[in-house]
């Protein structure tokens, strides 16, 4: 149950270390956030959901985690073709808004989703925008270092020069020399000194939406120098983690390394952590390729790829059982069966609330808890953790049943521990009961027609009301003693 036992897979190693924070008792992660020109689909949202995920674990192990993911509302992003765009500035144009305007609009989404998600909020959420001094000041570090050079309003970084003294692809494992293969035709090709030198600055475009004043005239910061001014200012020039969806690994990350041993002299973080992506068919769910749909699309049914709405406890659920570094596919038939067990956790949940205890436990509580912990310090294997959890459920509904006994004393531990990793950690939001005060005259109201409905053999009515609770993560069940909710 110490701390001392998580250990992480580190992507910079390519191998599961044991963590041990460079200060005691202190964990500072950056996670690359989302670039808000649109709204995000629910694939960045696994991203942000795992980390989410990892936060708060951090968090019962009590460390006092500062956790920064920034916002991406300037720069130009490298699309999947290998083209340098500026999707914001684009986004504006077609929406005839300005490019924070456009930006606003989406966080504000975006901060809703985080709720209905029910993610804890980072410690903070800087923007790449508030912190173009910055930049600047890192671009001219590296330039003083002999790492980057300045070409007609541009500056590139000096890929060659860098790897005389460092060594570039130490994360991705790329070689520069084979680099020109699979990297296409960039936009000012001709600028640079070498196909794999990359953008710190931008000369302004005549259609630049955003342009900023620099020492090398008016223009905007390239995409990777925002996270090295934003980590290193909130976290220091070293800090714990640095996380991210797996395709920001290369350039992206590849890139903000060199940004910082070029200029700091060393690397950002002591480890790497890349979560996997969420598929379609085998295929990463993405704009580009056109195959996303959109988080709030599952919740209200609106997307004809599932058969009926499901709820975010039920959604977030089932992102936890694939563990972070796994791909993910999900489909309607995955989620209907994470329904079920989700709302069967749900009810053991409450029976735990009631049971009747003895003099002996028929179980070995301790070793039930200890597991939860050693799943979540397998590098936050979360899926193992839901498997001994259900471990739990089948002895809480043993003991229920008469089949099984427990102390008083094992079942206040097993009572606490079962909400810190149900709630705490898998972040799952209490179902309310029969007995939930506030909800209760809305759910008479609501299972009186219900019953109204099924004395008048109006199935499709009933069944619809049913289906619509269900949904809201409300179950209601039909007893020999009448109708009850949990
Ligand atoms: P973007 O807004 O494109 O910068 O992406 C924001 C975050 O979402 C990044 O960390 C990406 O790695 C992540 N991401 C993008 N597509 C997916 C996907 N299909 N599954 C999981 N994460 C994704
Ligand atoms: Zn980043």
């Amino acid at each position: 149950m110490s701390k001392q036992q998580l250990s992480i897979y580190n992507s910079l190693s390519g191998q599961k270390e044991v963590f041990v924070p460079i200060n005691e008792g202190k964990v500072g992660m950056y996670v690359c956030g989302p670039t808000l020109y649109s709204e995000p689909h629910m694939g960045n949202m696994r991203t942000f959901i795992n980390f989410d995920l990892i936060y708060r674990y951090l968090l019962v192990l009590g460390y006092n985690v500062k956790y920064v993911r920034n916002i991406t509302d300037a720069g130009h992003i490298t699309n999947s073709a290998g083209d340098e765009v500026d999707s914001i500035g684009k986004a504006a144009r077609q929406e005839q808004m300005q490019s924070l305007e456009i930006v606003y609009k989406y966080n504000v989404i975006f901060q809703d989703l985080q709720r209905t998600y029910n993610m804890l909020p980072p410690s903070i959420e800087p923007t790449a925008t508030g912190h173009i001094q910055e930049q600047i000041e890192i671009i001219e570090k590296i330039i003083e270092n002999g790492f980057a050079y300045v070409v007609n309003g541009s500056v590139y970084f000096d890929v060659k020069a860098y790897s005389e003294k460092h060594q570039y692809g130490i994360l991705s494992g790329r070689k520069i020399d084979e680099l020109a293969e699979e990297t296409r035709e960039l936009n000012a090709q001709d600028e640079k000194r070498f196909f794999a030198d990359f953008a710190l600055w931008k000369k302004a475009n005549p259609d630049d939406m955003q342009i900023w004043r620099s020492p090398w005239g008016d223009g905007n910061p390239g995409w990777h120098i925002e996270c090295t001014a934003m980590s290193t200012k909130y976290l220091g020039n070293h800090f714990d983690i640095h996380g991210g969806g797996m395709d920001l690994k290369f350039p992206h990350h590849e890139d903000e390394i060199a940004q910082n041993c070029g200029s700091l002299g060393c690397s950002p973080a002591k480890y790497w952590m890349h979560a996997n992506m969420l598929n379609v068919n085998g295929q990463k769910m993405s704009k580009s390729f056109g195959n996303y749909f959109l988080p709030m699309e599952i919740v209200n049914g609106s997307t004809e790829l599932f058969e009926k709405p499901f709820s975010p406890n039920v959604i977030r659920f089932a992102m936890m059982q694939a563990q972070y570094r796994s791909t993910m596919d999900m489909t309607n038939d995955a989620l209907k069966a994470t329904e079920k067990g989700y709302l069967k956790l749900m009810e053991a949940m409450n029976l735990m609330e009631k049971l009747k205890t003895s003099d002996a436990s028929s179980s070995n509580v301790t070793a039930l808890v200890d597991s939860f912990y050693a799943a979540m310090n397998d590098d936050f294997n979360a899926p193992t953790l839901i498997a001994n959890l259900f471990e739990a459920v089948r002895y809480i509904n043993s003991v229920n049943d008469g089949k099984a006994t427990i102390t008083a004393d094992d079942l206040t531990l097993l009572q606490r521990e079962m909400n810190v990793f149900v709630f705490d950690v898998l972040g799952m939001v209490p179902v309310a009961s029969s007995n939930n005060n506030q909800l209760k005259p809305v759910m008479d109201l609501v299972l009186d027609l219900r019953q109204e409905a099924r004395e008048k053999k109006d199935w499709s009515t009933s069944d619809k009301i049913r289906d619509g609770l269900a949904a809201a993560g409300i179950v209601v069940k039909d007893t020999k003693d009448g109708t009850t909710w949990s």
